[in-house]
């Protein structure tokens, strides 16, 4: 607290002490430091020079201009962050900037790949189930008065279902626009049914990037993606790729696990020469899995949002999407994101979509006004959000990695255990791949 009438304080007297969520690297031009602040979501460079105000805290006054810098990127603090981030896990059921819904216009499915569990029911939504997510989406955006609404299309292949994707996306787009909202979509789909009807449609409801799964190159990839009843699919999803005029960004997710990793570098080519020939904005994703998430399509899909086990991988995706400590991990510690499907069945969790019995209440009658009075089963809602304020977790709250982190996925702490970040133990890597992602991000 700032004292304005008494004598000079020093900095440390003032309360100013050393965050305890700065990491750093060495600078790799040998200039000195990168210092990145998790809390904060910053990353500075000092030399060494520049480093001596954060060892004088004793002496320096609480005023001196040289300590500015670091007190506005967060490497030095005058608060509990620990009390911050609680309070921040606390209010993460608060208003949010954004209504989130996951959609499974159908769970069937025309690939019959032999590591997915799921059961493939070729029934689309109804109607009906149609304007019940159409009215949750209203009480959301109402409740939370969120200007921003983000639908992801799922499934079960969801471009089984345009038809469903189009009238629902329109209303949905209305919606948003009635409310003062701006909406966005994203799409999960195999890319084998991507002709450029359903790609000009998907561009029309503002679907804007993709999430499509090759799992290596030609006969690789058919051996465990391939048709119902059998039939290749490389080639198809690979031809509607070069010449369908596709507008967004496409992710091409690659499963890699022991017996395939050798052919990351040739698939990656692949993708590139593909980017090229198309005009397409493709992107290769190399997604390590391990053991059985190798053979597993649901935690592939769910892996490729909600992260990783490789500590490589972990550092490419998060220091690309570094960003401040809040106090929720996903979706399923807060009240505004569901996923829902084709049945209106409400879930809080990617990977329960396809688990009606995780269900915790319906489109039709879930008020977030009333979340626990309306939820048909709150104890599904409840055990998800609970999840959240990962302090209670004594090596949570003892952890650098816990304003990134938030206690890990609450799936995973909640079915098998605590899932740390896969690079707990590479601080140095990580902080220096967060200042290399920021200055390509300038460049
Ligand atoms: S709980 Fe885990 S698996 Fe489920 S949506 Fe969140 S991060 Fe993904
Ligand atoms: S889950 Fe692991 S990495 Fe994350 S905050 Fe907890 S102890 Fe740290």
């Amino acid at each position: 607290m700032k004292n304005d009438h008494a004598e000079p304080r020093t900095a440390s007297e003032a309360g100013w002490r050393l965050s305890r969520y700065n990491i750093s690297a060495k600078h790799p031009e040998n200039k000195g430091f990168i210092i990145v602040n998790l809390m904060k979501g910053t990353c500075i460079t000092m030399d060494p020079i520049d480093m001596l105000p954060l060892s004088a805290l004793d002496t320096l006054s609480e005023d001196s201009p040289v300590l500015e810098r670091y007190k506005k990127a967060g490497i030095i603090v005058n608060f509990d962050e620990q009390a911050m981030l609680e309070s921040l896990a606390r209010g993460a059921c608060a208003y949010p900037v954004s209504v989130g819904l996951t959609v499974c216009p159908t769970m069937g499915c025309n690939f019959d790949c032999p590591y997915c569990f799921e059961n493939h029911k070729a029934e689309k939504m109804n109607a009906e189930v149609q304007d019940d997510i159409v009215a949750l989406a209203e009480r959301m955006l109402n409740a939370s008065g969120a200007k921003h609404l983000h639908v992801t299309w799922f499934g079960g292949e969801p471009l089984l279902a345009p038809d469903v994707i189009e009238s629902l996306s329109d209303r949905l787009i209305k919606l948003s626009a009635d409310k003062g909202a701006d909406y966005q979509a994203t799409i999960i789909t195999n890319g084998y049914l991507l002709d450029q009807e359903k790609a000009d449609m998907l561009s029309r409801v503002k679907v804007n990037s993709y999430q499509i799964t090759l799992d290596g190159i030609g006969p690789a990839h058919d051996a465990t993606r391939h048709l119902a009843g059998g039939g290749p699919t490389f080639f198809r999803i690979t031809e509607n790729l070069r010449t369908v005029k596709i507008s967004g960004k496409i992710n091409i997710r690659h499963n890699v696990h022991a017996a395939n990793k050798g052919e990351m570098e040739q698939l990656k080519a692949f993708v590139q020469t593909l980017a090229e020939e198309s005009g397409n904005d493709l992107r290769y994703y190399p997604a390590p899995v391990s053991g059985n998430d190798a053979s597993d399509e649901r935690q592939s899909n769910v892996n490729l949002l909600c992260g990783t086990d490789s500590a490589e991988v972990g550092i490419m995706q998060d220091s690309h999407r570094f960003h401040r400590g809040r106090g929720h991990y996903c979706m399923a510690h807060h009240l505004w994101g569901v996923g829902i499907d084709e049945k209106g069945r409400l879930q809080k969790c990617w990977e329960d979509v396809d688990k009606p019995e995780h269900s915790f209440g319906s489109a039709k009658r879930w008020d977030p006004k009333d979340p626990l009075g309306t939820a048909d089963d709150p104890d599904k809602l409840t055990v998800y959000l609970n999840t959240a304020g990962a302090l209670r977790d004594a090596e949570c709250r003892d952890c650098l990695w816990l304003p990134a982190c938030c206690g890990g996925c609450p799936n995973k702490r909640i079915y098998m255990e605590r899932q740390c970040v896969p690079y707990k133990n590479e601080p140095e890597a990580y902080a220096l791949a967060v200042w290399q992602a920021r200055l390509e991000k300038k460049r």
